[in-house]
C-alpha cells in the first residue's frame, strides 16, 4: 500500500479524494503525517508498518479539519502533534460534545461516513508555538506555520529528503480553499502562505499535496503559480480561469466547481457586510 517517493518518505494515497498520508523513516520507526481517511485502509497501513518493522513514533496533523484529524488504534499510541494554534482550534471544537456528530453529519460525505472512525479524531498535543521543527527521532521537519487555508496549517519541509508536504495548499486537483471562519482577510493570508512555499520551493524536489498528486520539482513553482493566479481571480472573478474548476478538471473533481461557487458567494457576502455600516 506504501509507495516511496523520496529516500525515507513514503506515501499511503486514499481513495477518498486522493488523500495522502504521509511516513518519514527516522532511526527507531516513523513520523506519521495526516494518516488516512476510512478505517479499513488505516488498519491495513498500520499492519504495512508493522510488517515493516517501523513502529509509528510520532504524529502530526498538518491542520485542524476532520480529514487530517484521525487516527486508528492499530496504529499505536505515539504522541501526535500539531501547531499550538491547531491544537487549540480543535480542543475549541472538540469542546462541544456533539462536536463529532456534527462533523459526521455536515461534513463527511455520507457514502464513508460509517467508515471513517470518529473516536481518536484531534487527540493532538499543540506544539510551543515558536517551535520550529518537529520534535523527533529523524530527519529535521521544519514546520512552516501560515495561515491562509485553517487555523495553524502547516506546510512541512524535510530539507535533507527535498520534500514538502504542503498540507491543503498545491494541490493539482483541488482548488485554493479559503479559510472563511476564522481569517480577517482570507485572500491575503492565503497569499502570505503561498509566499512563505515560495521561499523554501528551490529545495524541493517531490511536493506532496493533502490531496491530488505528487509533484516533481519541475511542479512546485507552477503550482504555486496556479494557485496564486486563483487566488488573485477570487478579487476578480470575470477574468477568473482555473483547470480544476472548468471541463479540463479531472475526472471525479466536477465537484470542486461547487466549491468555487460556494466560495466566491461566501467572499461576496463578506464584502456586503464590510460595506454596512455599523
Ligand atoms: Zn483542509
Amino acid at each position: 500500500m506504501l509507495r516511496q517517493v523520496a529516500e525515507g518518505v513514503l506515501i499511503h494515497e486514499s481513495e477518498f479524494c486522493q488523500s495522502n498520508a504521509v511516513v518519514v523513516q527516522g532511526r527507531a520507526g516513523v513520523l506519521l503525517i495526516d494518516p488516512g481517511i476510512r478505517g479499513d485502509e488505516m488498519a491495513d497501513f498500520a499492519d504495512d508498518l508493522r510488517e515493516l518493522d517501523q513502529p509509528v513514533v510520532a504524529g502530526f496533523s498538518t491542520h485542524p479539519h476532520w480529514d487530517h484529524l484521525l487516527w486508528h488504534a492499530r496504529l499505536g499510541t505515539a504522541s501526535r502533534y500539531g501547531t499550538a494554534r491547531c491544537a487549540a482550534t480543535v480542543q475549541d471544537l472538540l469542546s462541544d460534545a456533539r462536536a463529532k456528530d456534527r462533523i459526521a453529519a455536515d461534513q463527511i460525505p455520507p457514502d464513508i461516513a460509517k467508515r471513517v472512525p470518529l473516536d481518536l479524531l484531534g487527540l493532538i498535543t499543540g506544539l510551543p508555538a515558536e517551535a520550529a521543527q518537529i520534535p523527533w527521532d529523524g530527519p529535521h521537519v521544519r514546520i512552516i506555520e501560515h495561515q491562509g487555508h485553517a487555523p495553524g496549517h502547516a506546510a512541512l519541509l524535510i530539507e535533507e529528503r527535498g520534500v514538502l508536504v504542503a498540507g491543503d495548499m498545491l494541490s493539482d486537483v483541488l482548488i485554493p480553499m479559503l479559510d472563511l471562519d476564522y481569517a480577517a482577510d482570507p485572500i491575503e493570508d492565503y497569499l502570505v502562505g503561498l509566499r512563505l512555499l515560495e521561499s523554501v520551493a528551490d529545495h524541493v524536489d517531490v511536493v506532496i499535496p493533502g490531496h491530488g498528486s505528487i509533484g516533481g520539482a519541475d511542479q512546485v513553482h507552477p503550482r504555486i503559480d496556479q494557485d496564486r493566479a486563483y487566488v488573485h481571480g477570487l478579487r476578480d472573478p470575470h477574468v477568473l480561469s482555473d483547470p480544476r474548476v472548468g471541463p479540463l478538471a479531472k475526472e471525479g473533481w466536477d465537484w470542486v466547481a461547487g466549491v468555487h461557487a460556494r466560495q466566491l458567494q461566501h467572499l461576496a457576502e463578506r464584502g456586503e457586510r464590510n460595506r454596512t455600516p455599523g
